[in-house]
């Protein structure tokens, strides 16, 4: 295995949204493309981005990890059965990085390894989602995987008419769970922003037949234990799917206290980056096995080979795969969750594009959707997403 170029560029992820934190205005994604040479000289290009949330890192990429890449052996990049190994790479790549601090150098290093496991499942004429299975999970893939429709932004002057509207587009195309922001009204008292939120959340159960299981709400991470708490004394009885991200997310003993006064599903993950902090919350924030659900992104967090860390701890604290529901919309997570057994992913039905949502003409039924048979990540079967790839040369 030899690597032949790595390319990289910068493209707009922009949209005119908000959550309780930030606004999209100015986002931006890392694009890259890697080339590598394999058995027999057959070459392959693999492609990678950054999901939503962080922005592009040229200059780590340009300083640091492409060079790296570039610089790496043959012996280093090479599985003892001459296939290209993405874990190999990734030790190369990280060479002379000190551990903790992960910063947004997990997202610079998780946009070369999303290229590597597609660049590796071409080389080998599969699906990712494919050699996922047959490497990892004992060659059983699922089906499909189940998603759910991520949106309920805010944007100036959308009322709760626009929200359910939006709503029930997600349902016309197919998805039975959405996701809408609560949180968001900085600067109003809480007894207000908590009333404004309750309807919104209970026009949206309307339209959703009365079934809060169907709909979960994201803070992201805005909330104080005290204003956290105060919404799910209010949430409780709501009965919905999940509670994402209610305090910051590397504050963990607030979320034991939280988990302790409410019994429903809590959701959080999708800002932690590393294996560690992943190990971080589940020793310290007093998730439940049973019910919560963990949302790291694999690729802001260093990619799949870290990943695969991730859920090997996992394991070792008796959580199953199936609790972890990516975050990001993207169809690297997509791939994962299939071929390693995963509890779903997200989808941004309406934001994020051309970076969310998977290939073209695969249609979502009851909120499951099933996955192309082209080989690689099936970035060639979305041709929105391709078009910014080609872009590199
Ligand atoms: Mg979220």
């Amino acid at each position: 295995m030899r690597i032949v170029s790595v390319k990289q560029g910068t493209a707009p992820i922009a949209s005119a949204i908000a959550n309780a934190y930030i606004d999209f205005s100015k986002m931006t994604a890392s694009i890259v493309a890697v080339t590598v040479e394999g058995e027999g000289g057959k070459q392959a290009t693999g492609y990678g981005f950054n999901s939503n949330g962080r922005y592009a890192q040229p200059g780590l990429l340009a300083e640091r990890f492409i060079p790296r890449l570039v610089e790496a052996t043959e012996a280093q990049i090479t599985r003892p059965d001459g296939k290209l190994s993405p874990a190999g790479a990734w030790n190369a790549v990280m060479k002379n990085e000190k551990p903790g601090g992960h910063g947004e150098r997990s997202v610079a290093v998780g946009v070369l390894d999303m290229a590597l496991w597609d660049a590796a499942a071409k080389l080998d004429g599969v699906p990712l989602w494919k050699l996922l299975a047959d490497r990892f999970n004992n060659g059983a893939a699922d089906p499909a995987a189940w998603v759910y429709a991520a949106g309920g932004y805010y944007y100036p002057g959308k009322g709760v008419d626009q929200l359910v509207e939006e709503m029930k587009r997600y349902l016309g195309m197919g998805y039975s769970t959405v996701k809408m922001k609560i949180g968001g009204a900085p600067g109003t008292p809480l007894k207000e922003a908590l009333a404004e939120d309750m309807a919104r959340i209970e026009a949206v159960v309307k339209l959703l037949g009365g079934d809060g299981s169907k709909l979960a709400v994201d803070v992201n991470g805005r909330f104080g234990l005290h204003a956290a708490l105060t919404y799910a004394a209010a949430l409780a009885p709501m009965g919905l799917r999940w509670y994402e991200e209610p305090l910051d997310p590397l504050d963990y003993s607030t979320h034991a206290t939280l988990a302790e006064h409410y019994a429903p599903p809590i959701a959080t993950g999708e800002n932690l980056f590393s294996m560690q902090d992943a190990r971080n919350l589940i020793r310290h924030g007093g998730l439940r096995p049973d019910r919560d659900i963990l949302q790291f992104d694999p690729a802001l967090s260093y990619g799949l080979v870290e990943y695969l860390r991730t859920l090997d701890m996992l394991a070792l604290h008796g959580w199953s795969r199936r609790r972890c529901v990516p975050h990001g919309g993207h169809q690297f997570a997509l791939n994962i969750a299939v071929g390693l057994g995963l509890g779903g992913n997200e989808s941004y039905p309406e934001v994020f594009h051309p970076f969310g949502g998977f290939a073209d003409d695969v249609p979502v039924r009851d909120s499951k959707v099933a996955m192309p048979t082209i080989p690689g990540i099936g970035f060639e079967a979305k041709n929105e997403l391709f078009a910014v790839f080609k872009t590199l040369g």
